[in-house]
């Protein structure tokens, strides 16, 4: 698998969360990755700067609508609400696609209140 940049996409392990992720082998230049399951198959889409910055901004604008805080239960229900849109449980899945939509959709939906900008 190749990096948009042109390097190798390689299977590496992240201590912190114990799951294992792409990274480019042009790192630390590259910052680009890409989730993987158990197995180290690759999930979703490789992650650039701005597709993090995109989910980013979505993650914020579910945890502010569904809950206020980072707790399991509205992990669990975000989880849900993005199966139910995209198929997938997981912004990290999620490709720039997705995610413009997703966020298209939440503003358009007004779901989000825009009262603590
Ligand atoms: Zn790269």
């Amino acid at each position: 698998m190749k990096c948009k940049c042109g390097g190798d996409m390689i299977l590496r392990f992240n201590k912190k969360c114990n799951c294992q992720f792409y990274g480019c082998s042009n790192y630390p230049s590259c910052k680009n990755t890409m989730v993987a399951d158990k197995e180290g198959n690759p999930i979703g889409a490789i992650a650039d700067d701005e597709l993090r910055a995109l989910r980013k901004k979505l993650s914020d604008l579910l945890y502010e609508y569904f809950g206020s805080g980072y707790h399991w239960a509205d992990t669990c229900e975000i989880a849900n609400f993005l199966q139910n849109e995209t198929g997938k449980p997981y912004v990290s899945r999620l490709n720039k696609e997705e995610v413009t939509n997703l966020l298209n959709k939440i503003a358009k939906d007004k779901i989000v209140s825009e009262n603590n900008t």
